[in-house]
């Protein structure tokens, strides 16, 4: 790791590392084990119209560049990035926590959006009609929007920003992210690599902050259009201001993601899926498995092959070799953690396991362990809330369509996976279930790149997804031409 990394963090407005006009810092811990890595900067309204500015400037020249021009710097922007793929892993796993093997595998999530954005010249063609009427043609024409503002969560430093800036970026906008104060080292890297690519000044800038920066770039007149990743209170709040300023916005939220085990799915692979889903990123995923839904007689044995995959696992510093479970972002993350098994405890759900009792809490790290309920119910906190750490609740029900009615309560509609080897019965989950992103004998059902995150209910807000064909609508806007030539 560089000294930069080590110390207070600067912005990167117009090619140059600034300081925050502030004297507020945050302190950015590695959650393994609590040393300082970096005085992070509560950025101010100055720091944010300052970058705004630069990526007006930018947008001149770099919305005229020919797409071809720019595809090329994506190019050799993914190769850099390919080239530091064990570096940014590791500055993934220290800011964050996850394991070295997870953190390499978000590398690659990020790099898969570069590629697809490097594909700019295909996905910005429009279409035509030579004759719509005698001696008259029309002509759909693609443009970037302008400035573009991207909020985004701690949970993936680099997939997450991926979604956005490679794709919009390369479609002719210019950028402003905002990471996540809880691990904004990844970004810097990730714009030091950028430049190094040939990215030319003011293209690409990041203001480091909380609150009062995603305000500022809410209400700022420069940045038209904003992606935000996060959780769904702030989300809504977002979605809402963005859009009451004129703004077009998307607004990916929180989750509560099912997964529904069937009498006749193959039980081995399957509860090493859930498993995976479950405690992987210590359930800090917006696509983790939080409530496993057990249909009829399958429960009982499911239930103690759960419990054996849990006590087996490796819980510690995400960089040691064979673990799986690293810590929770902050220890109040873990406090609060805490407070919810209590709550489920107090709700009458059955703790089968409990991680407050693993004895893995060394080195001031956060951690806690896999902790599991059964016997949970749809009037309980435990089921409602998105808890967003390594506890997983189980449900019994005795058929199928129960499973889906009860999934369908939930006020999030993120993820949903099924666990069968009926054809049937995936034709009757995929048909009935309101949740946006699917999966069948498998744990964590993220979309690639090239397809929209299509989460629905509360776990979005906008109508425009992140990534694919959504995301090259949501960073473009069109043009129609219409023209008589007799
Ligand atoms: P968060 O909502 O606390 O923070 C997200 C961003 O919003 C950060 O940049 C933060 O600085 C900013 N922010 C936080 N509070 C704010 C406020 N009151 N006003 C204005 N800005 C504020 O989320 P987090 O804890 O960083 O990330 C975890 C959440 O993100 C989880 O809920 C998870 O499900 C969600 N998430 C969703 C997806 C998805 O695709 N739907 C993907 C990743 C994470």
């Amino acid at each position: 790791m560089d000294t930069m990394t080590k110390n207070r963090l600067k912005n990167y407005i117009n090619g140059e590392w600034v300081e925050a006009k502030t004297t507020k810092f945050d302190e950015v811990p590695n959650p393994a084990t609590g040393e300082i890595l970096a005085q992070v900067p509560l950025s101010t309204l100055d720091d944010v119209d300052d970058a705004a500015k630069a990526a007006a400037a930018a947008y001149k020249l770099w919305s005229k560049t020919a797409v071809p021009r720019r595809a090329r710097i994506l190019f050799k922007y993914q190769q850099l990035l390919v080239d530091h793929w064990d570096e940014l892993a590791e500055l993934i796993t220290v800011e964050n926590g996850k394991s070295f093997a997870e953190a390499k595998g978000e590398v690659q999530r990020g790099i898969e959006c570069v590629e697809f954005a490097a594909g700019a010249p295909t996905l910005m063609m429009g279409k035509q009609l030579p004759d719509i009427a005698t001696d008259i043609e029309s002509g759909m024409y693609r443009y970037p929007v302008g400035v573009v503002g991207g909020i985004t969560p701690f949970n993936f430093p680099m997939m997450v920003p991926c979604w956005m800036f490679p794709l919009a970026i390369a479609l002719g906008n210019t950028f402003v992210l905002k990471p996540s104060e809880k691990t904004p080292l990844l970004a810097n890297r990730l714009a030091e690599l950028f430049e190094e690519a040939g990215l030319p000044k003011g293209v690409f800038n990041i203001v480091h902050g909380g609150r009062e920066v995603v305000n500022s770039i809410l209400e700022h007149p420069g940045i038209p259009a904003i992606s935000f990743v996060g959780s769904q209170p702030v989300a809504e709040y977002v979605y809402k201001t963005g859009t009451s300023h004129g703004k077009r916005v998307q607004a990916l939220a929180g989750a509560k993601n099912h997964s529904i085990v069937m009498p006749d799915a193959q039980l081995d692979p399957a509860v090493k899926e859930i498993v995976s889903a479950a405690y992987g990123s210590a359930g800090e995923r917006c696509m983790a498995c939080a409530v496993v839904i057990a249909v009829g007689d399958v429960a009982d044995t499911l239930v103690e092959k759960l419990m054996e995959a849990a006590d087996s696992m490796k819980v510690g510093n995400g960089m040691d070799e064979g673990v799986f479970l690293g810590p929770v972002i902050r220890d109040e993350h873990k406090t609060k953690t805490a407070n919810y098994i209590e709550i489920g405890q107090q709700e009458g759900a059955s703790l089968l396991r409990d991680g407050r009792e693993d004895a893995c809490m060394q080195d001031g790290g956060y951690f806690i362990g896999p902790t599991i309920f059964d016997n949970v119910t749809t009037d309980m906190r435990i089921w409602k809330e998105e808890i967003f750490a390594p506890v997983l609740s189980i449900v019994r029900v005795a058929t199928l369509e129960e499973a889906i009615e009860l999934t369908n309560k939930s006020d999030f509609g993120n993820g949903a996976c099924l666990f069968t080897e009926s054809g049937r019965s995936v034709r009757y989950f995929r048909e009935n279930i309101e949740v946006g992103m699917l999966g069948v004998n498998l744990g964590v059902p993220a979309p690639m790149a090239f397809f929209p995150f299509s989460g629905w209910k509360n776990s979005f807000y906008g109508d425009l997804h992140a990534n694919g064909s959504d995301g090259v609508e949501f960073y473009t806007r069109r043009k129609m031409l219409t023209a008589r030539w007799s």
